[in-house]
């Protein structure tokens, strides 16, 4: 009876001519998520909560095939969806139903279900596909990276495209089970736990469980599929600590990258007195073969790492920087990209704090050094708002890193360390903005700091200190965070 009385006044009303919201149309998604610096990234209308990835890879052929369920739950009445995906899809149903698709411009995969989605509903997305990952060219290059004994799907922001469809932008994170099945003898790692243990499926193939039990962003995700050396821990609160080695390491490579990546435990350790509690189950890292990645990137619970971060030797600069990741960048999420600094210069601050427990140079002579020498062309980025072609800019690690201490330097250890540990507790899981990070910073020191933000992050000029500081000579530690930067810019 209500339902006959409510749908008697809509219709007087919309005869009336008034402007009174009768129920809309179901709509498309939107291809992107209003993203400034990539307004194509992600999709609009619909939020993932789960992705069930099931893959089948070929190393001679580099052949990837599989499905992707994908859980997720209609923000509006839908009358199609986009996905963010480049491999060849066979089918999509959508809540059992076989859905159309078509493609359309760099990376996008439009969705038409049999019926409308209709706003809070549940939608199961299952999407069949195969394709040789390598020849897929998107944004104007290709993700993957073929190996010499299998692949490697890491990279910020692109990456996802070439594996799994997907809603594909930081503020969308899920849930995440990965499975690959693989010629007997091969290894694939990727995030968080093993749920199972690798089992033999068809004559000559294993399959590998994978588990990302808690939020995760989707560029966060990545395989290592080859021969690797996979070592095991535990850590004293009971977390699975896996390490994998690619077996193709030079002896020199190998000792360097495990005197480095073995040291995980300890350096997580001390990372979780200085930010708070581990926001993850499991932690680890992955050195990929030789001359194949060429950087290393925060992979939640296990960053994957270029062998030349071992070329010269042991290297824990680049362990503690991907490390805190895991707290700047994978738990508290970047809401838009031009927010990177709030990965890049905090997990450069902790580079510099790890300095300082080493007794290898204070953050004080790192940022004295720093002021001295930077380049002319270094001072016109701005930290908080870069663009998007400078997304990796030194700018982006260095002078972000040295608001931090501008920030420390003025509120004091206390209340400094206090906003870190406060901002990995309130926004863990989720996704936070550089203006949250200034009201934070208030509200704990007391003390105005737009000033100090606005300097630092958003004047491409070199800032005027109070004091003068003539210190051009490097911290004994700089050598090192100098040559972890080279490569960490080389997303
Ligand atoms: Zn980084």
């Amino acid at each position: 009876m209500r339902r006959l009385l409510v749908a008697t006044l809509a219709t007087v009303l919309t005869l009336a001519g008034t402007a009174a919201p009768a129920a809309a149309a179901p709509a498309p998604g939107g291809a992107g998520l209003g993203d400034e610096y990539f307004p194509d990234y992600g999709n609009g209308g619909y939020d993932v909560s789960h992705y069930d990835i099931r893959l089948r890879y070929y190393p001679d052929e580099d052949r990837l095939t599989g499905t992707t369920t994908i859980l997720a739950r209609a923000e509006q009445d839908l009358s199609s969806f986009n996905l963010d995906f480049i491999l060849d899809v066979a089918s999509i149903k959508v809540n059992n139903r076989p859905a159309t698709f078509v493609r359309q411009g760099d990376h996008e995969l439009v969705v038409t279900p049999a019926r409308p989605v209709t706003d809070g509903q549940a939608m199961t997305v299952v999407v069949q596909y195969s394709g040789v990952p390598s020849n897929k060219v998107a944004a104007g290059f290709t993700a993957w990276i073929r190996t010499p004994d299998g692949a490697l799907a890491v990279g910020e922001p692109e990456e996802a495209w070439w594996w799994f469809p997907s809603n594909d932008h930081p503020s969308d994170k899920a849930t995440f089970d990965v499975s690959v099945a693989v010629p007997d003898g091969v290894e694939v790692i990727s995030n968080g736990v093993q749920p199972r243990t690798p089992t033999p499926e068809i004559l000559g193939w294993t399959r590998w469980y994978w588990r990302s039990a808690k939020p995760q962003a989707t560029y966060l995700a990545f395989i290592a599929i080859g021969q690797y050396d996979i070592t095991r821990d535990v850590t004293p609160g009971g977390e699975p600590v896996i390490n994998a080695y690619s077996q193709r390491l030079p002896g020199d490579f190998d000792a360097a990258a495990r005197a480095s990546v073995e040291r995980t435990a300890e350096i997580t350790q001390w990372e979780e007195s200085v930010f708070g509690p581990w926001p993850f189950t499991a932690r680890g890292g992955v050195v990929a073969p030789p001359a194949t990645l060429s950087f290393a990137l925060e992979n939640q619970t296990r960053p994957v790492y270029s062998a030349n971060f071992f070329r010269a030797g042991a290297n824990t600069s680049v362990i503690v920087h991907e490390n805190a990741h895991q707290y700047f960048g994978d738990s508290v999420s970047v809401a838009q990209w031009k927010e990177i600094w709030l990965n890049e210069g905090f997990a450069s601050y902790a580079e510099w704090l790890w300095s300082e427990e080493q007794g290898e140079g204070t953050a004080d002579e790192i940022f004295d050094y720093l002021y001295a020498t930077e380049s002319d062309d270094f001072w016109t980025v701005e930290p908080g708002d870069p663009t998007a072609p400078r997304l990796f800019d030194n700018a982006v690690y260095d002078r972000g890193a040295m608001t931090l201490h501008q920030l420390r330097k003025t509120v004091g250890d206390d209340d400094f360390f206090e906003i870190l540990r406060t901002w990995t507790a309130e926004h863990r899981y989720g996704n936070a903005t550089t203006e949250q990070f200034i009201a934070l910073s208030e509200k704990i020191s007391g003390v105005q700091l737009d000033d100090l933000f606005q300097t630092w992050l958003y004047t491409p000029s070199k800032p005027v200190l109070a004091s003068s500081f003539a210190r051009p000579v490097a911290p004994k530690s700089w050598a090192t965070i100098q040559r972890t930067h080279e490569l960490l810019h080389q997303h």
